[in-house]
C-alpha cells in the first residue's frame, strides 16, 4: 500500500529538511508557504507538490502538517477569515509541528475534536543540523489513538518520538526546554564575556567548561560553531528564541509555580531582540553581551 499524501505548510528554516526526509521515506507531499520561492526548492524533487494554497492542502491531504512560525499565525490560518479549521473533516489529522503556544494547542484541539479531527502537537528540538539528519527530538500531546497514526511520520524525521501527555503537552514541554536551553545559553556567554575582559582566552575558558561541570548545550555545540568564530548562523531566529520564552514564562506564571528566574532570562532576551538587527540568529546573544560593556 501506498504511503498517505502528507500536506506540509511552512517551508522555512525547519520545514524544508523536515520535507526532505519525509520524501525520501517514501511519502508524497503536498507543500505551501506563503513564500513561493519555499516551494521552488522542490521542483526537482519526484513526490513533491506546490499546493496553490493552505486551503487547497487541507483539501487534498489525509494528514496536515503545519510547521509555521508562532500560535498566532497557527489560529489565524486555521480560524481566520476564509481559514482552513472549519473545513477539515472526519478522519483528517491535523499535526502542529511548530513551537506554539500549549493554551492555544489544547484549545484548538478541543474545538477540532468537535469536528471529528484529531490534533497532535508534535514540537521538535535539535536545530536545522538535526532536522536535515533525520533525528529531531519530538515531544508529542495527544490522544494515543491520533499519536499511533501519527508516528510512521515522525519516525521519517526524528529519532527520539516521547508522547508526553495530553493535546498541548508537548507544546509545553518544548516551550519548557527551550527556557532551559536559552538560560543555559545567557549563562554561557555572560560567563565567557566576562572571561575574556579580564583576559583569558575565550577558546580555553569553554574548553575548560566542556571538561567540567558547566558543560551545556550551548558550551558543546554553539560556542566554538557559531559564536566566537562570529558567523552567528545556526539557522534559530532570536525572535523565535524569545516568543519560546515568553510562552515558557507566560504557561508557567499560569502554573503559579516558582518563575523569577525564567522571567529575569526573557528579559534579556527581549532587550538583544530591540538591540540586534531583524532577524538576527539566537547565537547572536553572546555578541549582544559583548558589546554591552
Ligand atoms: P522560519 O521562519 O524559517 O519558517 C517559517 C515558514 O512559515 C516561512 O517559510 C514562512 O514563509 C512560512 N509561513 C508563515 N506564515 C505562513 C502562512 N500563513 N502560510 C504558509 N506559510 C507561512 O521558521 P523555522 O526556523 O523553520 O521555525 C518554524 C517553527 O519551528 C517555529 O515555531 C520555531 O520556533 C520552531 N523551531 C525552529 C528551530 C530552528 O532551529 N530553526 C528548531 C526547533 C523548533
Amino acid at each position: 500500500m501506498s504511503a498517505a499524501k502528507v500536506g506540509f505548510i511552512g517551508l522555512g528554516m525547519m520545514g524544508v529538511p523536515m520535507v526532505r526526509n519525509l520524501l525520501r521515506a517514501g511519502f508524497p507531499v503536498q507543500g505551501f508557504d506563503l513564500d513561493a520561492a519555499a516551494m521552488a526548492q522542490f521542483a526537482d524533487d519526484t513526490g513533491f507538490s506546490a499546493a496553490a494554497s493552505a486551503g487547497q492542502v487541507a483539501q487534498d491531504c489525509p494528514v496536515l502538517i503545519l510547521m509555521l512560525p508562532d500560535s498566532r499565525i497557527v489560529d489565524q490560518l486555521l480560524w481566520g477569515e476564509g481559514g482552513l479549521g472549519a473545513h477539515l473533516q472526519p478522519g483528517q489529522l491535523l499535526i502542529d509541528m511548530g513551537s506554539s503556544d500549549p493554551v492555544h494547542s489544547r484549545d484548538n484541539a478541543a474545538r477540532l475534536a468537535e469536528q471529528g479531527v484529531p490534533f497532535v502537537d508534535a514540537p521538535v528540538s535539535g536545530g536545522v543540523k538535526r532536522a536535515r539528519d533525520g533525528s529531531l527530538s519530538i515531544m508529542i500531546g495527544g490522544e494515543a489513538v491520533a499519536v499511533e497514526q501519527a508516528m510512521p511520520i515522525f519516525q521519517a524525521m526524528g529519532k527520539t518520538l516521547v508522547h508526553v501527555g495530553a493535546a498541548g503537552a508537548g507544546h509545553a514541554v518544548k516551550a519548557l526546554n527551550n527556557y532551559v536551553s536559552a538560560s543555559g545559553l545567557l549563562a554561557a556567554c555572560e560567563a565567557l564575556v566576562a572571561a575574556e575582559k579580564f583576559g583569558i582566552d575565550p577558546h580555553l575558558v569553554n574548553q575548560v567548561f566542556n571538561a567540567s561541570t558547566g558543560k551545556n548545550n550551548t558550551t558543546e555545540h554553539k560556542v566554538e560553531n557559531f559564536m566566537l568564530n562570529e558567523a552567528f548562523n545556526s539557522g534559530f531566529a532570536l525572535a523565535l528564541m524569545r516568543k519560546d520564552l515568553q510562552t515558557a514564562q507566560g504557561f508557567i506564571e499560569r502554573m503559579g509555580t516558582a518563575g523569577g528566574f525564567a522571567a529575569q532570562c526573557l528579559q534579556t532576551w527581549s532587550q538583544a531582540e530591540v538591540g540586534l538587527e531583524r532577524g538576527a540568529d539566537h547565537t547572536a546573544m553572546f555578541k549582544f553581551l559583548r558589546e554591552q560593556q
